[in-house]
């Protein structure tokens, strides 16, 4: 992971803590500015006659805020990276933080370390926050202790419904996992909790209405509307996501080959494909003189080559270069397999045993019609 990470748009570098680089989101000062209005007249209440500054009063509290959402982030990032996931960047937004884990858990345990410090940090920094409170006089530094206090708590709890893209989500699908053995399973269980939650979201400012007949107000409509829009996209998602990936372990590159025939590479093309016919091969490998593997030829560029000049071309003119990506094993399957042929690209690959001798060669036309045939 030493290569060089090209940052988020939008985004600025404030530091480096625990390995990880911590960004901050244009979009996190215009919550700070907001914060800053909406505290400066209360903090002109505790203190007043301070003008101007209690903007700055105000705006130092926000930096103290998402200085507390920062150490949840943290707590993520040391969780995951002692159990030896590859941590990313930690990027500070308008909604809270997010800390960029860089290949999924690889078990339940895992899964549920990492999702649950953070609430728990959170939780932890609320009672902490509002233990000091009791034994701090009247003044700035109660008011920013007790905002700290409750922001904190609301935070660690609401984190923990368990609704993905929420930590909570990530707790309910390591316990899925964990008693049903099956990683999918606890990804669409949780995706689903994140739709439930989505829609008690959108009805929440409502119940109010239900009660005393007065409307929400706009604000709360729009914020739970944002919100639920957030819960049910990360739901949908993830539920997405694992129902193709649970169906994935049914591709297997060998059941998937085509016969293959191998030719010199100076071989006329219209004696190569007339080879091929006579040997019912949907493929073509052109070998060196010594034998050994040199290219395979390239469906869409042998339709293009008019068939009258086939007889005076080298079967190597519509030939791709063999390299290392476009030789795999025989015994690639499920997702390494669609990693492989997506990191690489279209085409034809040449399927090799652990031996070294020649499988056959996989087309990824063929692939994406297994594939489609897997998702039914
Ligand atoms: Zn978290």
């Amino acid at each position: 992971m030493s290569s060089p990470r090209t940052r988020p748009p939008g985004t600025i570098r404030i530091g480096t803590i625990a390995g990880s680089d911590v960004l901050v989101s244009g979009s996190w000062f215009l919550i700070a500015g907001l914060i800053a209005l909406l505290m400066a007249p209360v903090v002109d209440q505790v203190r007043p006659g301070l003008g101007a500054l209690a903007y700055v009063a105000g705006f130092a509290f926000a930096v103290l805020l998402y200085g507390s959402v920062l150490l949840h982030e943290i707590s993520h990032a040391l969780m995951a990276r002692r159990l030896g996931l590859p941590v990313g960047d930690i990027t500070l937004h308008f909604l809270g933080g997010m800390t960029q884990i860089e290949e999924e858990s690889r078990s339940s345990r895992e899964e549920l370390l990492v999702a649950v410090v953070g609430p728990l940090t959170s939780l932890a920094v609320g009672g902490l926050a509002l233990g000091l409170v009791q034994l701090t006089p009247e003044g700035l530094p109660r008011l920013a202790l007790e905002g700290l206090a409750g922001a904190n708590l609301v935070v660690g709890v609401l984190n923990l419904v368990p609704a993905f893209p929420l930590d909570g989500g990530r707790v309910l699908r390591a316990v899925v996992w964990r008693f049903s053995g099956d990683r999918h399973r606890g990804s669409i269980v949780a995706g689903w909790g994140g739709r439930v939650a989505a829609v008690a979201a959108i009805a929440y400012p409502w119940l109010g209405t239900l009660r005393t007949g007065a409307a929400p107000s706009v604000v709360d409509v729009l914020l739970f509307a944002f919100v639920a829009a957030f819960l049910w996209q990360g739901g949908s998602q993830a539920i997405a996501s694992a129902k193709i990936r649970r169906r994935l372990p049914a591709l297997h590159a060998r059941g998937l080959a085509r016969r293959t025939i191998a030719v010199p590479a100076d071989l006329p093309l219209a004696e190569a494909v007339r080879r091929a016919r006579e040997a019912q091969a949907g493929a073509i490998l052109t070998t060196t003189p010594d034998g050994s593997p040199a290219g395979l030829v390239h469906e869409p560029a042998l339709l293009a080559t008019p068939e009258e000049r086939w007889p005076w071309m080298a079967v190597s003119t519509v030939a791709r270069t063999l390299d290392g990506p476009r030789v795999l094993a025989a015994d690639l399957a499920g997702e390494a397999l669609v990693e492989a042929v997506t990191a690489t690209g279209p085409g034809e690959y040449l399927l090799v045993e652990q031996d070294g001798g020649v499988h056959g060669v996989l087309v990824t036309t063929d692939l994406d019609a297994a594939f489609r045939e897997a998702l039914g």
